[in-house]
């Protein structure tokens, strides 16, 4: 079977300070697993700081624009010219609290590639959708939606995070057999539109992941590393997330 490249991606959200990069790009150097890609995804003014620590840095979101009036966003050009290599897309902070629409997600997406950055597309359900049996329908749509607009090919440089609303910053980790039924049924509909896509596609679990849970999700045979928020802040705790990938 062919192996995927496990990531471990820190997202700080609106948190951290210039002395953080410094402490997390130190604790980074001691990781002891050469086999996993270890991100740091500060807030944007913070980028150039993650980027001279020599820790892989991406950004929280791009704009969906190319450059021009749009006061307080920042363009895929600019942040891959600073030297981002990754850009998370869709996260469910944005979509809720900012009103992102799939439709908004996907031409950020197209913005971020067409930059070569790459884009880590967040998907998720909420806790109602859960309930309602909506966690296939809701995710599938949120993967459509890109693939619809750019074609399948378009997967083929780019991460997937799969996020359960219900499990972001609430301490309430999906077990890794809810995790893996989903990340598995993501890979399966990624297959019907090509094999090959969906085998070489990372998929990254995220929502409450910390030291003491990620071994087990990372063991699950469609989870090929995490998306990391609160825990990310804690260079020992982010240390040992990223030696169990
Ligand atoms: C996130 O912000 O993407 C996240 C998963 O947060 P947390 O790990 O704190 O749940």
């Amino acid at each position: 079977m062919l192996k995927r490249k496990p990531i471990v991606a820190g997202n700080w959200k609106m948190n951290g300070s210039v002395e953080l990069v410094q402490s997390i790009a130190n604790a980074v150097q001691n990781v002891n697993n050469q086999d996993v890609e270890i991100v740091v995804i500060p807030p944007t003014a913070l980028l150039s700081n993650v980027v001279a620590s020599g820790v892989v840095a991406g950004v929280q979101t791009v704009s969906e624009y190319d450059k021009g009036a749009y006061t307080g966003e920042a363009q895929a050009s600019l942040v891959k010219s600073l030297g981002a290599k990754y850009t998370l897309v869709g996260h469910s902070e944005r979509r809720s609290i900012f009103g992102e629409s799939n439709e908004d997600v996907a031409n950020k997406f197209a913005q971020a590639q067409a930059n070569e950055l790459t884009p880590i597309l967040c998907v998720g359900e909420t806790e109602s959708q859960r309930e309602q049996g909506q966690t296939e329908e809701v995710v599938a749509a949120q993967i459509i939606a890109v693939i619809d607009k750019l074609g399948i090919a378009s997967l083929v440089k780019s991460v997937i995070a799969y996020e359960p609303v219900w499990a972001i910053g609430t301490g309430k980790t999906a077990t890794p057999e809810q995790a893996q039924a989903v990340h598995k049924f993501i890979r399966d509909l990624v297959s019907k539109y090509d094999a090959e896509v969906s085998q070489t596609l990372q998929i990254l679990y995220g929502g409450s992941v910390n030291e003491s849970n990620s071994e087990l999700l990372f063991a699950q045979t469609d989870i090929d590393g995490g998306l990391i928020g609160g825990a990310s802040l804690k260079p020992d705790s982010f240390t040992c997330i990223c030696e169990s990938a």
